[in-house]
């Protein structure tokens, strides 16, 4: 029988556990401090549980989901790609970014995409699973580890790697209350994002939580025949009820909403279609960030120009839309989404 992952387990549900093994009731908080505080990958780590607690857990659980990993660091040395394989074979990519003021990570959500953006290195591999929400926590610490052997911390988290997170709703909303519960990781729910194409009804599902968790919205067209040409989830949800549901999101939590947009030479980066992009936000507690296309093995148009860049933010400043252009990073060692892991099937 497969060992359980004791990552997937909430601290309700370890406490029962634990209380099956015949332990008394403080154990919970000292494996919980062990997983959460010291990021223990391993039982024999544990300090403060007797020998016979460690064999038993070793007998029915593990810690890490990640069976192999590697890493790709870019040329400047800011941004780290790991592939990772965790259970059943599959494969799945965390990025680490590093700025002068914070360290990101951006965490995959499934194996594959099923929403088959064109330009997407992962929505061009199809889809495989879910990943568990131990699988996710799993990507967190281990990068959380590797941050703390140059006495680094993980400070941004992002929910943008391979997958669309608002498909695997209860895994991502357990990881969150596992990253954000003071008990367990205790990570500032302001420093995480969600970034989804916009499943309107799950969106919908968000926004009555109230949640401090940030909201990303990937938009990369602003009229519907194009956005269902390269995002095809909005044949279900068009721009028309998803720009409404964001709009009740803001509404009601009083919270900025970002959109993402994707800038391709020639296909969405023209004046007219900045003026469409504002029609469609104006008005809205919304930040537009901007940034020009990563390159991917299958879809043929590239990143749009700097100069074409700058053009199509100036219009959206002018109108009074805050936006902000982001920098393409690690380019060389495929940090697009979905790239890696892609690159490594094809070999
Ligand atoms: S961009 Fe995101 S939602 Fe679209 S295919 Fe890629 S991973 Fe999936």
């Amino acid at each position: 029988m497969d060992k359980q992952l004791l990552l997937d387990l909430s601290k309700e549900e370890l406490a029962e556990e634990l209380k099956k093994l015949k332990q008394p009731g403080f154990r919970a908080k000292q494996v919980l401090e062990g997983i959460y505080k010291h990021h223990y990958r391993d039982f024999s780590e544990f300090r403060n549980v007797p020998n016979s607690l460690k064999t038993d857990l070793e007998a029915g659980f593990l810690i890490d989901p990640i069976v192999s990993s590697e890493s790709i660091v870019s040329k400047d040395k800011r941004t780290i790609k790991y592939l990772f394989e965790v259970q059943q074979g599959s494969r799945i990519e965390t990025v680490l970014m590093k700025y002068s003021d914070r360290n990101t990570v951006c965490i995959s959500t499934q194996v594959g995409c099923p929403m088959g953006c064109v330009f997407c290195a992962t929505g061009q591999m199809g889809f495989s699973r879910n990943l568990s929400s131990g699988e996710i926590m799993g990507q967190v610490l281990f990068v959380m580890r590797a941050l703390e052997v140059n006495s680094e911390k993980l400070t941004n988290l992002v929910f943008m790697g391979m997958g669309e997170p608002f498909l695997n709703y209860p895994a991502v909303m357990k990881t969150i209350e596992n990253l954000t519960d003071p008990e367990l990781l205790n990570f500032g729910a302001r420093r995480i994002t969600i970034s989804t194409v916009g499943i309107i009804p799950k969106l919908r599902e968000f926004t009555a939580l109230d949640s401090q968790v940030n909201l990303a919205v990937s938009l990369h067209a602003p009229e519907n025949e194009l956005r269902s040409k390269l995002v095809p989830a909005n044949r279900m949800h068009p721009l028309k009820s998803l720009i409404a549901a964001c709009k009740e999101y803001t509404d009601k939590t009083r919270r900025r909403i970002t959109f993402e947009y994707a800038l391709i030479d020639g296909v969405n980066d023209s004046d007219i279609q900045a003026k469409q992009l504002i029609s469609l936000v104006k008005g809205m507690l919304c930040h537009v960030n901007l940034i020009a296309l990563n390159p991917s093995k299958d879809y043929p148009m590239p990143g749009s120009s700097q100069e074409r860049v700058n053009a199509f933010a100036k219009i959206l400043t002018d109108y009074g839309i805050p936006c902000s252009i982001r920098l393409r990073r690690g380019i060389e060692i495929n940090a697009g989404c979905g790239q890696l892991a892609q690159s490594q099937q094809t070999q």
